[in-house]
């Protein structure tokens, strides 16, 4: 499944490619994918200009010269990939038949083509405007962006104080953090020595402000994930080489997917072990994270 790192390493790969591109033709194969297309999908975007790549957690935000918005979210298999004999860039690659899992093809004025290919189909694609785009259902709940200026010890500390779920449940909830996945949760909490079993009110003192645990984390949540992005940057262009899909790649973790190996912190004998929290997999050393 695509983390906020992979999809910002997707929308990297492809702002040089659509942003500023008109789309010529687009090839919708199917109805739907988890949910159904809206209405005219191909036709409200024929024709339009990309003005914009953002990214809002894990859904990319293509912002067009009419003000509409295109909202895509990559599911559990979703990948995007960019193919044609047009301006080749960076990031292209030129591939032959359609696959069967191809969806969405969208062709671009320059012949090159943005591919989405989804075999399992969790993924979504929406349209709205860019006025509408903080109350669309998907957006409108969720919280802030861990990468922005507004994850500070304050804002950590004022929605942990008092809350006895546990610390991994609390950073994956998607309505405090926006895109902080399974992952990066392990990672973080490693690196900060905490215990992902503890509760959530361990990052607040007794009047809910921040206290050393809650400014030690904050740094190391940034770091885990523009460590992967910037790991996610440097593999784009062999990805591309390979098959032309962005934003997969191989990146080495601490704890995550460690499993009985031996933990990494300096003079740390423990080993690495994985428990079942609110159904996603958390790994942790029971010896140094405390
Ligand atoms: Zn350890």
């Amino acid at each position: 499944m695509p983390e906020l790192p992979e999809v910002e390493t997707i929308r990297r790969g492809l702002e040089p490619v659509l942003v500023g591109a008109r789309i010529e033709r687009v090839e919708q194969r199917r109805a739907d994918l988890r949910f159904p297309f809206p209405e005219n999908f191909g036709k409200r975007l024929t024709g339009r200009k990309v003005v914009m790549l953002a990214r809002r957690a894990k859904y990319l935000l293509a912002h067009l010269d009419d003000g509409t918005v295109l909202i895509i979210h990559l599911g559990m298999s979703g990948r995007i990939s960019i193919t044609g004999q047009g301006q080749l860039g960076e990031f292209t690659h030129n591939q032959g038949n359609r696959d069967i899992h191809d969806h969405v093809v969208l062709r671009l004025e320059s012949g090159t083509e943005i591919i989405y290919n989804d075999p399992r189909r969790f993924g979504m694609m929406d349209l709205t405007t860019g006025t509408s785009l903080a109350a669309h259902p998907l957006l409108a709940n969720i919280g802030i962006e861990p990468l922005g200026p507004d994850l500070t010890p304050e804002y950590l500390a004022r929605h942990a104080a008092g809350r006895r779920t546990n610390l991994k449940s609390f950073l994956l909830d998607q309505r405090i953090i926006a895109g902080l996945g399974n992952i990066y949760v392990c990672e973080a909490l490693f690196r900060a020595r905490l215990n992902p079993s503890r509760a959530a009110a361990c990052l607040a003192t007794s009047t809910g402000k921040p206290n050393a645990r809650t400014s030690a984390l904050i740094p190391h949540i940034k770091d885990v994930l523009n460590e992967a992005i910037q790991a996610g940057g440097s593999t784009l262009k062999d990805y591309a080489q390979a098959d032309g899909s962005l934003g997969y790649f191989q990146h080495s973790f601490h704890v995550y997917g460690r499993e009985g190996e031996p933990c990494l912190t300096p003079a740390c004998r423990g080993m690495v072990r994985r428990n079942v929290q609110a159904g996603r997999s958390t790994f942790f050393c029971p010896i140094c994270q405390r």
